[in-house]
C-alpha cells in the first residue's frame, strides 16, 4: 500500500443510538468531497439496515461506501492518493480498527470514525475508550430521551417489550430487540450492579 507524508489525525463522532452520528460523518465526507479530497468510507458488513453499499443515515442523507469484515481490509483499499478514511458503526468491527486508525493518521491520513460510546447496559463499548483516547478530536452528540426530553447519552434496549436485563447477551435468539435514545436517569438496566460501587465508591 501507498502512503503520502502529510498531516494525519483521528477525529471520532460518538454518543448512543439516534444522535445523529452517521449524519455527522456524511456531512464531513460530503464536505471534503466537495474539496476534492479523495475520500474512501467503510461501514462493517453487519450493518446491512438500509442500503448494501452505502452509509445511510436515519435522515435518509446517504454516501457510498465499502463493505467489510474484518478491519484489516481497509489496508487494502488505502492508495497513495488517499486524503481521507471514514468508517461509520466502527464499534462493530474488531479490534485492529484502532491500531490501524493510529497507522493511518500516523502517516498523514484524515481518519473520521463514528460509533456507540456504550452498549444498552451503559457501560463503555469493547475498544471504543481506546479509540476516544487516541483521537486528536472528538464529538460526543446526544439524542432526546424518549421518556422525559432531555438529552440523552444512553441507548436504551428493549426486548420484547421490556428493558434488557444486565446478563441478556447481545443476541437473544427469537427475541425482539428494539432500542430507544435516553437519558442517565431513565435508562433502565435490571440487574446492573450499582454503578458507584463497581466504580469503587466508598459508602463511608
Ligand atoms: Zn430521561
Amino acid at each position: 500500500m501507498y502512503l503520502k507524508q502529510r498531516e494525519g489525525w483521528i477525529e471520532v463522532i460518538t454518543g448512543p443510538m439516534y444522535a445523529g452520528k452517521t449524519e455527522e460523518l456524511i456531512r464531513r465526507v460530503k464536505r471534503l468531497e466537495y474539496a476534492e479530497q479523495n475520500v474512501i468510507v467503510f461501514k462493517p458488513t453487519i450493518d446491512d439496515r438500509y442500503a448494501a453499499d452505502e452509509v445511510v443515515s436515519h435522515n435518509n442523507t446517504r454516501t457510498r461506501s465499502i463493505n467489510i469484515m474484518k478491519a484489516a481490509e481497509i489496508m487494502t483499499y488505502v492508495e497513495k492518493d488517499t486524503d481521507v478514511v471514514a468508517i461509520d458503526e466502527v464499534q462493530f468491527l474488531d479490534e485492529e480498527a484502532v491500531a490501524i486508525c493510529e497507522y493511518l493518521a500516523d502517516h498523514g491520513l484524515r481518519v473520521i470514525v463514528s460509533g456507540l460510546d456504550r452498549d444498552f447496559r451503559g457501560e463503555p463499548f469493547s475498544f471504543m475508550p481506546r479509540l476516544l483516547s487516541l483521537a486528536e478530536e472528538v464529538t460526543k452528540l446526544s439524542a432526546i430521551c424518549v421518556c422525559c426530553h432531555t438529552p440523552a447519552t444512553r441507548t436504551q434496549r428493549i426486548v420484547n417489550g421490556k428493558p434488557a436485563n444486565y446478563s441478556d447477551p447481545i443476541i437473544l435468539v427469537g427475541a425482539k430487540d428494539t432500542y430507544e435514545a435516553r437519558c442517565r436517569h431513565c435508562h433502565e438496566v435490571p440487574g446492573r450492579p450499582a454503578v458507584y460501587d463497581a466504580l469503587g465508591g466508598n459508602h463511608d
